[in-house]
């Protein structure tokens, strides 16, 4: 029974008897379910997680974990220390609160921009509530580093995180204050760097494995953090907010905010026409032009108006596909909160028309245009004129307009060519993104000046990584993974307790006493036991079993007197009716099924 001693806990989850058992009866329990669903929680699990009574709200983003939630954090929280530890990270503890100082070193002060939570002391002294810790590492190390004897080097912590995210929602899958595992790496060269990456990928792929996760590894852009080469952890959900692409034959995988952009346009003119101007009235969409010109899409080009840190820029696109805002952000070195689609008010400035007629040719200001390559390749395309119900006919690049060319401004979607063997087809998943691993490179030794002295006497700058897991995320994503309509399926790894034992009906002496002797056993064997010993209708506690998810039940009942229960399991085992001398033999099956 060895096996089963990895589950057991720190004493501070349950009632502990001293012996490093743990005895959970429902009646002392604060465990408040709810029958309703929360009319503000539009994802499944957001919605279970209040209705099973492991979070409350405090505020919108900010959430209190209840003893159940507790459990099950700590259960994650687990298996990825066992797994940081096996790849040579070392668990720290940094503070939440960070001076401003460092981050003003980095740069970052100025351009984390709003969803940075920043505080003063007493003395007027500049802080902030830390995002992300990277500065916060970079200069721990600094202080120490000396020699490359010291490196490499990789560190890790579990801690709270603060963001003032800009639509904070499905409940802690995009909260404001949240639990983050966040490792840093540190080595002696970009080669070093690189290992520490695949080391951190490899601990990941432990990590979601054991977790019984549905994921994939996808190329993801390095965002805020800088850096080069980053892979996302994304966890298959269909209420997920990330766009995986992938391409079926090969193993490409990419959100779709850093995916490629490949397609085929029509066969287009050969011959340039002269530019006309024809009057559209009141054909201002796409689907208007559609109608009007009885040709699709793809043989307009829109032009988007936007301003970028408060200036107004222009970008044209062929008119079937979207802007892929990430990538124009590299193109105008912007962070994405100073970037913004243009208000009508400016859009009538700068074209001198309503919204709906933007176009390249004309604009009544000076503005940078970028302009997609694609554009570039059509011939006779229909843009807007920059005038009130008017567009142009047979607009051509380089004879009508001209721009900054920018191979790719487009959004990734299902059925583009993919980058890897172009002979297949893109596919696009929603997911969770619930890890991410980034190649750093020498951002923050740069900036923070983070040296060390090399083996030939040389003073060189560290080669840095940055590895995060949402752990507060991962709940909410295990369950979106793993519910039925009755409510969650906990895998046996992150369970609150492995094991529910319900007394049918609490006022028969036989069947508490049953309970109460299985209780017993089953938990001084090492399993982790709920027992459901309430005074309420049977009823009302199959529900609740139901709602909670607890993977082994067994229900007390009617023939408690001959020693017989009712066994079955939360992911959908039949009842069956068993002598309590087969149980252990039932639960042993189940851990193993289960790679336990
Ligand atoms: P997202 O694109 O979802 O905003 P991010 O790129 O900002 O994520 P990182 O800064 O890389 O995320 O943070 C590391 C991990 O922390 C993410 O992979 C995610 O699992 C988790 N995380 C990030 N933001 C939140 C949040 N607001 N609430 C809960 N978890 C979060
Ligand atoms: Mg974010």
């Amino acid at each position: 029974m060895l096996k089963f001693a990895y589950f057991i806990e720190g004493g501070h989850y349950a009632h502990n008897n001293g012996k490093g058992e743990f005895f959970m009866k429902m009646s002392r329990m604060y465990l408040p379910t709810l029958r309703e669903v929360p009319s503000d929680a539009e994802v499944i699990s957001h919605q279970l997680l209040l209705r099973a009574g492991l979070i409350r709200k405090l505020v919108s983003g900010v959430y209190s974990y209840l003893p159940l939630g507790k459990r099950v954090l700590a259960k994650i929280e687990r298996v990825i220390r066992e797994e940081m530890d096996a790849a040579n990270s070392q668990e720290v503890l940094m503070s939440a609160i960070q001076p401003s100082e460092l981050w003003k070193e980095s740069g970052r002060w100025e351009n984390f921009g709003p969803e940075m939570f920043r505080l003063y002391d007493r003395n007027e002294r500049e802080f902030c509530l830390g995002p992300t810790h990277e500065e916060i590492f970079t200069s721990l190390v600094r202080d120490e580093l000396k020699s490359y004897k010291q490196l490499p080097l990789s560190l890790y912590q579990i801690q709270t995180k603060y963001r003032d995210e800009k639509r904070p929602r499905f409940g802690v899958i995009r909260a404001r204050e949240f639990i983050m595992k966040d490792a840093y790496t540190f080595d002696r060269d970009p080669d070093g760097m690189k290992q520490s990456y695949q080391e951190m990928w490899e601990a990941y792929t432990k990590i979601f494995d054991r977790l019984h996760m549905k994921y994939r590894v996808v190329e993801g852009d390095s965002g805020a953090m800088g850096g080069s080469d980053s892979h996302e952890f994304t966890a298959m959900a269909e209420s997920g907010e990330s766009t995986v692409m992938y391409a079926e034959g090969c193993d490409y995988a990419a959100t779709d905010e850093k995916a490629e952009c490949i397609f085929e346009l029509p066969v287009q003119d050969t011959e340039k026409k002269e530019l006309e101007k024809v009057s559209t009235p009141n054909v201002g969409t796409i689907e208007d032009l559609e109608n009007f010109f009885q040709v699709s899409a793809d043989r307009f080009a829109k032009t988007l108006l936007l301003t970028v840190k408060g200036e107004p820029i222009a970008v044209m696109i062929p008119g079937h596909r979207e802007l892929n805002l990430i990538k124009l952000l590299k193109v105008v070195d912007a962070a994405e909160h100073e970037i913004e689609m243009a208000e009508e008010e400016t859009v009538k400035e700068i074209t001198g028309a309503r919204v709906g007629f933007a176009g390249p040719i004309g604009l009544k200001k000076d503005i940078p245009l970028y302009i997609d390559k694609r554009v570039t390749e059509m011939t006779n395309i229909i843009v807007g004129a920059n005038e009130s119900d008017f567009h142009y006919k047979n607009a051509n690049y380089g004879k009508d307009f001209e721009g900054t060319v920018v191979d790719d401004l487009i959004l990734t979607q299902e059925g583009d060519i993919c980058p890897q063997d172009r002979r297949l087809r893109l596919k696009s998943d929603r997911g969770i993104e619930v890890g991410n691993i980034f190649q750093l490179g020498t951002k923050y030794s740069d900036s923070l000046n983070l040296t060390y002295l090399d083996q030939d006497g040389k003073s060189k700058k560290v080669w840095m990584g940055s590895h995060g897991i949402g752990v507060s995320r991962t709940m909410a994503a295990i369950i979106e993974q793993n519910y039925d309509e009755k409510g969650i399926i906990w895998p046996l790894v992150v369970a609150p307790y492995h094991i529910l034992i319900t007394v049918v009906n609490a006022k028969k002496e036989d069947q508490m006493q049953l309970g109460e002797q299985l209780y017993q056993e089953y938990t001084k064997l090492g399993y982790e036991v709920l027992f459901d010993d309430r005074n309420e209708r049977a009823g009302v506690k199959f529900n609740d079993a139901d709602l909670i998810g607890i993977p082994i039940r067994i229900n007390v009942g009617r023939r408690a007197e001959e020693g017989i229960v009712e066994f079955s399991l939360r992911r959908g085992g039949e009842k069956e009716e068993i002598p309590v001398s087969e149980i252990a033999q039932k639960v042993k099956d189940e851990f193993a099924y289960q790679g336990l």
